[in-house]
């Protein structure tokens, strides 16, 4: 009896050992399982996330494209100026020419180009636009030219820095580059910069511009073979180059070959592209870009002033929300 029961013991000690054995041996094979089907999963995920990003992941191998900015101190600046060095930190062949509507350069830009880590290529210049074509107050803001001291002081710039870069390198032919006016306000598409990466030794690109001269687009028109015939501009379409400084980007050098390619503030309202652009170009021989003419890529926004009535009531308290604060 004592022996019987032993044994029934022994097989119960062994067939609780068996399915213990099971359960556990089940357990951690099903977290294999999990473990793969969790790491596989991830993968697709990340690989998807990947694809998508495709469209973001900068063109590296580019030539340099100087991006010039012309800028002005107001409420809304840094937080133009944050949006533009996001993007400009995404596409790592644009070198960011940034002048300043001022006598010197401003801390704050300064600050902008550190957080955003752009320091090494970019410049901070300045130029002040002469007080008789500055806008004042409630000017409306066509009244007079904007950006053509800035521009043309970053247009000395570059072809300063390519002769030099020519000078130092003189057998190297790698020497390509672009440059495009890139104002502060409007909105970019890294897309865009893989765009003016295509363009060609003694070419200026063209491409649609958004939200700009009263059309949902201004835009290029090409004939059968792809070639610009015209612009659709509704606003001064009898101007030789009726399109936004947006719009646009030229081989640099064209700029070296025309030194007397710049703006004016002797033109007409609305004339400076066509202003540097006759130096450069004509239409049948621009380059189009964005699919054919067929992309938008860049969207000529406009920041709303904000308004700030309670702050100006806390100002003549002589107190500021803002006190030791960059906004
Ligand atoms: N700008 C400037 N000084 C001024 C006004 C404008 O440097 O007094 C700059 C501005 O920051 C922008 C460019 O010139 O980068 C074009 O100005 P804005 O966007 O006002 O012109 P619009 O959009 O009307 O063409
Ligand atoms: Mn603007």
């Amino acid at each position: 009896m004592n022996q019987e029961i032993r044994l029934r013991l022994k097989h119960l000690v062994l067939f609780v050992s068996i399915i213990g054995f099971l359960f556990f041996y089940s357990l951690s094979s099903n977290r294999g399982c999990e473990s793969d089907a969790s790491r596989s999963e991830y993968g697709a995920e990340s690989w998807a996330a990947d694809q998508g990003r495709e469209a973001f992941l900068p063109n590296r191998k580019g030539p340099t494209i100087y991006a010039v900015t012309p800028t002005y101190s107001r409420p809304v600046q840094k937080a133009e100026l944050t949006r533009l060095s996001h993007v400009i930190r995404l596409v790592p062949n644009v070198f960011w020419v940034i002048v300043e509507d001022a006598s010197q350069t401003s801390t704050l830009v300064t600050n902008v180009l550190k957080r955003s880590d752009l320091q090494a290529r970019s410049v901070q210049l300045f130029a002040k636009t002469p007080t008789n074509f500055k806008l004042k107050g409630k000017d409306p803001n066509w009244l007079k030219p904007r950006g053509v001291e800035q521009r043309n002081t970053a247009l000395k710039w570059i072809r300063d820095r390519l002769k030099q870069a020519a000078q130092n390198n003189a057998d190297d032919e790698s020497t390509h580059s672009v440059v495009y006016f890139m104002d502060d306000d409007n909105t970019y598409s890294t897309e865009l910069f893989d765009e003016i990466s295509k363009i060609e030794t003694g070419k200026v690109g063209v491409w649609p511009v958004g939200l700009v001269g009263g059309l949902m687009v201004e835009k290029p028109v090409l004939n059968r073979d792809g070639l610009v015939l015209g612009f659709n501009s509704a606003w001064k379409p009898e101007r030789p180059f009726p399109l936004d400084m947006a719009g646009f980007a030229i081989s640099s050098d064209l700029l070296l070959d025309n030194p007397q390619a710049q703006f004016s503030y002797e033109v007409e309202r609305g004339y400076q592209e066509s202003e540097i652009l006759r130096h450069l170009t004509i239409a049948h021989d621009m380059q189009p870009l964005a699919n054919q003419c067929k992309d938008v890529l860049v969207w000529h926004t406009r920041t709303e002033t904000p308004k700030l009535d309670a702050e100006k009531a806390l100002q003549k308290g002589g107190k500021k929300s803002n006190d030791g604060m960059e906004v």
